[in-house]
């Protein structure tokens, strides 16, 4: 089948670990950019770039990497994003779109927006999709497809550079929402952030209890608690980053949840069956809502398609690596 004609000329791409790399080998499988130039932080990196063939061009700076570039993608942890856009900022070509994956979106903006001039388009994005590797060896080109990819456009941003953007995400086989970037960090918070906070407690406490061994721990454990421990296993900087930069929407939601989990405790302390059950069908309710909307689509939920496979689908919080 004939591929379709390319919708940038040059990608350029900052930071190239699990989301960069698969955007890279994504666009490039797809035909999407007539070229990708690519830059890491790291000699090591760029190494591996040239190595597995990921970037036509790999540049020693970020500069240079967006030199010429109509589309440029910052695929860097959160902290990272405004010296980025510090560096790039003079450099960037007139018209070009400029975004980034960051799982974090206001604090993103805030410290990128200033160092953009007006000619350029600013129009900040979150792919909804990840696992809990890093590194160029772990994007895949199918990351994408059937997630979502969030764009958080500023009021006055250009209606067709979101449509350039929104299109070259829904070729990776992606679904484009746009909301506010304070929208997004009170979502993400709930679906992404506090889980995976969730989940860090968790294998700690776990791991903690003296007389449970960590052999124990996985030949025992269900399918949902092995998740708990895969989610666990990821980036420590990113997740960092995270709950540096997304902190009021975070403690917001932490607050109801403590609140939630307060009811719970308390029934479970003063065997409240008539509660317990009550919730939890409820909460059942829920789930069976939400099915038709978020699961049992044909894409891999959360791992490469090749993984070994889930027992069965994990419910959406648990199943973003985001
Ligand atoms: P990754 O695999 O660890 O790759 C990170 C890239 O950023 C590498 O090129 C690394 O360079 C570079 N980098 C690291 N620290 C840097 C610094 N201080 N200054 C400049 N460059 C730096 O990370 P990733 O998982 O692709 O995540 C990248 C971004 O995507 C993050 O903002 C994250 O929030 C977002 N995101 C991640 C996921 C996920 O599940 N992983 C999902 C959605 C969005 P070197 O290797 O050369 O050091």
């Amino acid at each position: 089948m004939a591929k379709p004609a390319p919708l940038f000329d040059r990608l350029a791409l900052i930071g190239v670990g699990l989301i960069g790399g698969s955007i890279a080998r994504a666009a490039r499988g797809l035909g999407l950019v007539r070229s990708i130039a690519a830059t890491s932080r790291s000699e090591p990196t760029r190494q591996r770039i040239r190595e597995l063939g990921l970037a036509d061009t790999v540049a020693d700076t970020a500069a240079a990497a967006v030199k010429d570039a109509d589309l440029v993608i910052v695929c860097v942890p959160i902290g990272a994003c405004g010296a980025v856009a510090k560096e790039i900022g003079p450099h960037l070509k007139k018209g070009a779109i400029v975004s980034d994956v960051g799982s974090v979106k206001t604090a993103v903006v805030r410290d990128m927006a200033p160092h953009f001039p007006p000619s350029v388009h600013f129009i900040p994005g979150h792919p909804v999709a990840g696992t809990e590797d890093s590194g160029p060896d772990s994007g895949f080109a199918e990351l994408f497809i059937n997630r979502w990819c969030i764009l958080t456009p500023g009021k006055d941003a250009d209606p067709a550079a979101v449509e350039r953007l929104t299109q070259f995400w829904t070729a990776f086989g992606a679904s484009v929402e746009l909301m506010s970037a304070e929208h997004h960090d009170l979502v993400l918070a709930v679906t992404s952030h506090v889980p995976h906070l969730i989940a860090y407690n968790i294998v700690g406490t776990a791991f903690d209890l003296r007389h449970v061994t960590e052999s124990e721990i996985l030949k025992y454990s269900a399918g949902g608690f092995r998740d708990f421990t895969r989610i666990a296993a990821s980036d420590p900087t990113m997740w960092r980053d995270i709950f540096l930069h997304n902190r009021d929407a975070v403690l917001e939601v932490l607050g109801r949840f403590n609140e939630d989990l307060a009811t719970l405790t308390r029934a479970v302390r003063n065997g409240d069956g008539d509660t317990l059950y009550n919730v939890f069908t409820e909460r059942r309710a829920i789930r069976r809502g939400m099915a038709p909307l978020n699961f049992g689509g044909p894409a891999p939920d959360f791992r490469k398609p090749d993984a070994e496979p889930k027992a069965e689908p994990l419910p959406r919080p648990y199943a973003a690596d985001d």
